[in-house]
C-alpha cells in the first residue's frame, strides 16, 4: 500500500529556445574550448579518481586555468560539474558490470550557472561571457510558448545550456500548493486510453482519453525497424544509424501525443478542481513473453504517468497514486474478490456488472477515499451514470496521424 504524496519542493522546467541567427565565432570557440575542458577533466578524473566540483576545483582549477585562458573561470568550473556528472554515471555502469570504454564528449555543449549569464526577459536576449572584457549577445526566437516561461516573473532562471543550434533555459519555482479538490478523476491506464469516472456532488460519470494512435505508431516503427534490419544486414554500421534515427523519430512522436492527453486530462482536473487517482506503476512487472511485450510496452503508460505527475505538480492540481493491487477484480459493492481475471466487462455474483476498466477505476478511487486522499469526497457506486462516456482526449483532436508506413517499403537513406 505505497501512496505517493509529493512534498513542495522546487521544481525546474527547461525550456527550449532556437537561435535567431547562428552563434557568432566567439561562441564557437567556447563551445570547442568547454567540450575539450570537459573531456580533460573526465580523464583527470579517471586518473585522480576524483568526480565532485569540489575536487576538481581543489585539485585541477590551477592547470586547467591555464590550459583554458581563453574561458571565464565562471564556465571552468561548470565544466567540472559536467564532467563530474559524465563521471558519476560512468562509475555506476562500471559498477554494474557493464563495460564501458572511457567516456568522451562529442557533441559540442556548454553549461552555464545562472550567475554566469545574463538573459533580458524582454527582449529575449542572452548576454554570455566568454572571458574578460569579451560577450556575446544571443538573440533567442520567441514564441507564444516562450513567452509564458519568461514574462511569468513567479518562475526565476537556472542554468543555461547552449548547443550549437539552441539554448535550453531552466526555469525554476517553487511548487504551489495543490488546490482543495471538490472532485475526484480516477483513471485506470490500460494500453490504449485512460478509462475511469469523473465524481462530483455524489455522481459518477465515465470518462477516457483515448490514445490508441500511440500503438499504432510503436507497431508502425517496430515494422520499419525490422525492414531495415533486414535491408541493411550487410553493413552493422548504416544499420544501428538508421534504426536509432527510427527510434527517436517514434519517441518523439510518442512524447508528442502524451502531452496532448496529460494536458487534456489536467485541463479537465483544474476546471473542475478535481483531484486526479492513478495507479501506481512502479513495481508492477511487465508479464513475460516477447510478442508480449512488444505489442504492449508498459513504458507509454509509465512515461504518460511521469508527464502527469510532473505536470500537475507544476500547476498545483492534486494527483495521487494508489496501489493497483486486485483493482481490476474486486466488487466495488460487495467487496469480494474474483479469482480469475476478468474479460471486457466485470461481473460479480451480486449482481454487479460493469465496464472492467471503469470497474478498475472505482477501486481506485475507493483506495484513495479509504486513505482520504480523494478530498473527502463519497461516492457510492450505486450512483453511477452507465449511459454517456465523456471524452477527455481523442486521436482525431491531436497531430495529424502519420502516413501508414507499413505499406510503403522504402526508407530514405
Ligand atoms: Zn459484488
Amino acid at each position: 500500500m505505497v501512496v505517493n504524496q509529493i512534498p513542495p519542493r522546487i521544481l525546474v522546467k527547461s525550456v527550449a529556445f532556437p537561435l535567431l541567427a547562428p552563434l557568432p565565432s566567439e561562441a564557437v570557440f567556447l563551445l570547442q574550448d568547454f567540450r575539450l575542458a570537459v573531456n580533460n577533466a573526465i580523464r583527470f578524473g579517471i586518473q585522480a579518481r576524483v568526480s565532485s566540483r569540489n575536487a576538481f576545483n581543489r585539485l585541477a582549477y590551477r592547470d586547467f586555468r591555464i590550459a583554458h585562458p581563453g574561458m571565464y573561470a565562471k564556465h571552468l568550473v561548470c565544466a567540472f560539474e559536467v564532467a563530474g556528472a559524465v563521471l558519476k554515471n560512468y562509475r555506476r555502469r562500471l559498477a554494474a558490470g557493464k563495460a564501458v570504454s572511457t567516456p568522451y564528449v562529442r557533441r559540442l555543449m556548454m553549461k552555464a550557472e545562472n550567475q554566469a549569464y545574463k538573459l533580458d526577459r524582454g527582449n529575449g536576449v542572452i548576454d554570455l561571457p566568454i572571458r574578460a572584457g569579451c560577450h556575446v549577445n544571443l538573440g533567442l526566437v520567441v514564441s507564444r510558448y516562450h513567452r509564458r516561461y519568461l514574462d511569468d516573473q513567479s518562475l526565476s532562471l537556472g542554468s543555461l545550456t547552449l548547443l550549437p543550434d539552441r539554448v535550453l533555459i531552466c526555469f525554476r519555482r517553487e511548487a504551489p500548493k495543490p488546490y482543495v479538490a471538490e472532485s475526484a478523476l480516477s483513471l485506470d491506464t490500460n494500453e490504449r486510453s485512460l478509462d475511469g469516472i469523473f465524481v462530483k456532488d455524489g455522481a459518477g460519470a465515465p470518462i477516457k482519453a483515448d490514445f490508441s494512435d500511440v500503438a499504432i505508431i510503436q507497431q508502425r516503427h517496430y515494422e520499419r525497424r525490422k525492414r531495415l534490419h533486414k535491408k541493411k544486414a550487410h553493413d552493422r554500421r548504416t544499420s544501428r544509424r538508421l534504426t536509432s534515427r527510427e527510434g527517436r523519430r517514434e519517441h518523439h512522436r510518442i512524447e508528442y501525443r502524451l502531452h496532448q492527453v496529460a494536458d487534456a486530462v489536467l485541463d479537465f482536473a483544474e476546471a473542475n478542481h478535481s483531484a486526479i487517482i492513478i495507479e501506481d506503476l512502479t513495481g508492477i512487472r511487465p508479464r513475460k513473453g516477447k510478442g508480449f511485450n512488444r505489442r504492449i510496452s508498459s513504458w507509454p503508460r509509465r512515461k504518460l504517468h511521469q508527464i502527469m505527475e510532473y505536470k500537475s505538480q507544476w500547476r498545483g492540481i492534486p494527483l495521487v497514486k494508489v496501489d493497483p493491487r486486485n483493482s481490476s477484480r474486486t466488487c466495488p459493492i460487495c467487496g469480494s474478490i474474483q479469482k480469475s481475471r476478468m474479460g471486457q466487462v466485470f461481473e460479480c455474483e451480486c449482481g454487479w456488472s460493469l465496464d472492467g476498466h471503469i470497474n478498475a477505476s472505482i477501486n481506485l478511487l475507493q483506495t484513495a477515499s479509504a486513505k482520504g486522499l480523494a478530498g473527502g469526497l463519497r461516492f457510492s457506486p450505486g450512483a453511477f451514470q452507465h449511459d454517456v462516456v465523456m471524452t477527455l482526449y481523442d486521436p482525431a483532436m491531436g497531430a495529424r496521424s502519420e502516413l501508414n508506413g507499413t505499406s510503403h517499403g522504402r526508407v530514405a537513406v
